[in-house]
């Protein structure tokens, strides 16, 4: 029913009338013998301003992905992709967005940052969509933005891939599946439909599976018209030289990503054995991501005493009542972490 959504007309007017920036390496792309054109150092080995279009990445993550290399942005971390998408979808102090809470926080910090509402549905039985109380805002014309954490920050689990297809089937406004954790998942990408609704946005990132958190790359997949408004939005040289540099070595070594990931999903299994004999926790979540969300005693407590043993992990007990995050780390860490909590 959505296929034939018309993209122009969920944009800002300001956006739709937005003269993009137009950089040097924008207007010529060619090789040449001398570049006298972006007011660059000639000395050094960084001078030049990295590549606007990260045509590298684009066409090995268009390999592997099989999505036309116009069909993918690359940000800033995907928390640019969530960024871009308020300012190019969402009039500030007028339109609204939707999560399913608990959920990651920044979809809340940037609709803030954007002046923009945010109607937040809970995840019921064991943190799935409730699509009876979802129905009435489908409707909503000033909800521009629905976002959709799968699997989810903080609960771990993914979300049931048949509500995904009913809301890109039955909303009119942008739909963002944010596949952060997707690598440690055994369910299928919602990249495979971005040819089916106009309105998709999958976002993904190097931060996790592919161990780059430090890089900051993320990545929008989505429809042609999606990813032209993006590319009109970002500031030109948003993806740093060494950062791009850093993303294709791995693109380039997919065999120690997929170990690491392998290794990341054993240990997962091993700290949830292990945490499942201490008497503190009182419930292990399933998880879909490379972190578990554990149901403790007091997690005030638990999360104090950790700190003190100089062990962090993530309180949660303000988004689920008496829940911690853990992440799942080396053998060593994961070691230190189940001695330490034997000891509380
Ligand atoms: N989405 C989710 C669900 C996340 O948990 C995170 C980071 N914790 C991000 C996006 C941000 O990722 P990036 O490092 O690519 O900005």
């Amino acid at each position: 029913m959505n296929q034939k959504i018309n993209i122009n007309n969920l944009v800002r007017a300001n956006i739709k009338a937005l003269k993009p920036y137009s950089s040097a390496r924008d207007e010529f792309k060619g090789t040449a013998d001398v570049f006298l054109d972006a007011n660059e150092n000639p000395f050094g080995d960084l001078n030049r301003y990295p590549d606007p279009q990260k045509k590298g990445i684009k066409d090995k993550l268009s390999a592997i992905k099989k999505v036309a290399t116009d069909q993918i942005f690359i940000g800033n971390g995907s928390d640019e992709v969530i960024d871009l998408a308020f300012r190019i979808f969402c009039e500030p102090g007028k339109d609204k967005v939707l999560t399913f809470t608990p959920t990651y926080g920044m979809y809340n910090v940037s609709a803030n940052i954007n002046n923009i509402e945010v109607i937040e549905q809970p995840l019921i039985n064991d943190f799935q969509i409730n699509l009876n109380q979802l129905q009435p805002y489908l409707d909503f014309e000033d909800v521009k933005i629905i976002f959709i954490c799968s699997p989810n920050n903080p609960t771990g689990n993914s979300l049931n891939p048949d509500d995904i297809e009913y809301i890109l089937e039955n909303f009119n406004g942008i739909v963002i599946v944010d596949e952060a954790y997707i690598d440690f998942s055994a369910q299928a990408s919602f990249i495979k439909n971005i040819d089916k609704y106009d309105n998709l946005i999958v976002s993904q990132t190097f931060s996790k599976a592919w161990g780059l958190a430090g890089v900051r790359v993320g990545v929008a997949y989505a429809s042609q018209a999606i990813i032209t408004l993006y590319n009109r939005v970002k500031p030109p040289y948003n993806v740093s030289t060494l950062n791009q540099e850093a993303v294709l070595k791995s693109l380039n070594n997919l065999e120690e990503v997929t170990q690491n990931i392998d290794t990341i999903l054993e240990e997962r299994t091993k700290l949830k054995e292990a945490l499942s004999k201490l008497a503190i926790v009182k419930k292990i979540y399933p998880t879909d991501s490379n972190f578990l969300l554990v149901e403790v005693e007091d997690a005030n407590k638990t999360y104090q005493y950790l700190i003190e043993q100089k062990v962090i992990i993530r309180n949660r007990n303000t988004q689920v009542k008496n829940c911690i995050r853990i992440t799942v780390g080396t053998p060593e860490e994961n070691n230190t972490l189940i001695e330490t909590l034997k000891l509380v």
